[in-house]
């Protein structure tokens, strides 16, 4: 390449080394959590069309798009979030099976927003999806397998939950059109509560001042809220339902001792939540912002022109979880041998050691050297606990020299005995 250096685009990443060992270690941890709970894994394309988002990603998420026509002049954009090609997966694919269906994924997303500490415009996200579950058990079940997977990372965290039913329900029966109760949510998601109350109040004074009061309550005065209002909020009894999922959501969280808190201005950017939603934040870390979240969108099969369906799920930043984690985190190992071949013995005899070593779960490279000193050495750069060293010797009495690189111990071993040799001594 000469001097001309090239960098990934704006706000990507190369992420290479330790790091990425972490990443892998994190999306493999998500995978296992999510699969013991039952869920079935999901690898949805990159690129979709740009209509899958219009309509229902909300404002913030669709100004940031990375949107372009392909050589057909087909309009395509690359994914934000998830949730839309699951729900469309869903109706095309996974509609005949037995509900629950119950799905995760790791996969990148794509989102032009200005760069900054733990946000970038490529970024992953693992994400856990319940279709076909009405009550309370289907929020819970996703948001507990999210958090066995927080907990194996040893991630402490917490729960801010809202209810965006009421909301909605109350602008709804103000009269207030849907386009301006998506901004209104986006301005109070923005902590920008007077400018949310005066655009309501635009249309009507009562409208705003009852948001106002809505934002103002407490966990405890909600059941009181729906009763006062009960005459202008739509559809009374899907409130006091969503109003019970909250309550059941929060109440079940805290018996498994997780902290829970509700936050009335809690509203989120995406536009199709209909109830219940939540975010997780790391507790005593230096990352403020929220690590993932998650809620209701009942129905949402019905934008895609599908029947009627609950759904409920979650999608953690698994960037953000990995920078939360700091670096108290340290994985259990990297690579356990490198295995150093002299040139004039056969490669296929080194081949063979690493399935031997595979069998065991040791992980090995292989070098091929004319001087066993040099193959020492990079095994040491290679920070690897063992060198398997093979010369004439060795290969004439079907043995291998293991050199442990921390003590600095040179011991021959049999080929049959080596891979429980290592596997002893790799624990100790
Ligand atoms: P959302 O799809 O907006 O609900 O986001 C879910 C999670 O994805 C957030 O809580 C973040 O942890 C993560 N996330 C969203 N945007 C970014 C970004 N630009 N960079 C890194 N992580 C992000």
């Amino acid at each position: 390449m000469g001097d001309k250096e090239y960098y990934p685009p704006r706000g990507l990443r190369d992420i290479v080394g330790r790091e990425a060992y972490v990443y892998e270690y994190v999306f493999n941890e998500f995978r296992r959590i999510s699969r013991l709970h039952g869920f079935q894994p999901v690898l949805p394309p990159t690129i979709e069309y740009y209509r899958l988002f219009e309509e229902k990603s909300g404002e913030e998420i669709k100004k940031t798009m990375y949107v372009f026509e392909d050589k057909a002049g087909r309009l395509l954009a690359l994914r934000p979030e998830v949730t839309a090609s699951i729900t469309r997966i869903y109706l095309r694919k996974l509609r005949g099976e037995v509900k629950p269906v119950k799905l995760y994924y790791v996969s990148q997303c794509f989102r032009y927003e200005e760069p900054q500490f733990g946000r970038y415009r490529e970024f992953w996200q693992g994400g856990l999806e319940v279709i076909g579950v009405k009550d309370v058990s289907g929020d819970l079940e996703a948001a507990y397998t999210a958090s066995r997977f927080l907990d194996a990372l040893g991630l402490k965290h917490k729960y801010i939950v809202g209810n965006v039913a009421i909301h909605r329900s109350l602008m709804k029966g103000y009269g207030i059109p849907l386009d301006v109760q998506d901004h209104v949510l986006h301005l109070i998601d923005k902590s920008m509560i007077d400018e949310a109350v005066s655009v309501l109040k635009k249309y009507s004074i009562e409208a705003g001042m009852a948001m106002k009061d809505l934002l103002s309550r407490s966990i405890d005065e909600l059941e009181s809220f729906i009763r006062e209002y009960k005459d202008v909020l739509v559809d009374v009894d899907r409130v006091v339902f969503e109003n019970e999922r909250l309550i059941g959501f929060i109440t079940s969280l805290r018996e498994l001792g997780y902290e829970a808190v509700y936050d009335p201005g809690l509203v989120r950017g995406l536009a199709y939540y209909t109830g219940l939603i939540y975010e997780y934040k790391a507790i005593s870390s230096k990352l403020r912002i929220s690590i993932g979240g998650g809620g209701r969108y009942d129905g949402l099969s019905t934008v895609y022109g599908g029947p009627y369906e609950y759904f409920t799920g979650l999608a953690l930043g698994l960037d953000r979880v990995i920078l939360a984690l700091e670096d108290g985190f340290s994985l259990s190992r990297g690579l356990d041998a490198v295995i150093i071949l002299s040139t004039d013995i056969p490669l296929s005899y080194g081949l063979r050691i690493k399935s031997l070593l595979e069998d065991y779960g040791l992980s090995s490279m292989m070098v091929v050297v004319g001087k066993i000193g040099k193959g020492v050495r990079l095994a040491s750069r290679k920070a690897a606990r063992f060198a398997l060293i093979i010369g004439r010797r060795e290969y004439s009495s079907g043995s291998v020299s293991v050199k442990d690189l921390s003590s600095g111990v040179q011991v021959e071993v049999s080929l049959e005995a080596l891979p429980l040799y290592l596997y002893s001594e790799a624990k100790t």
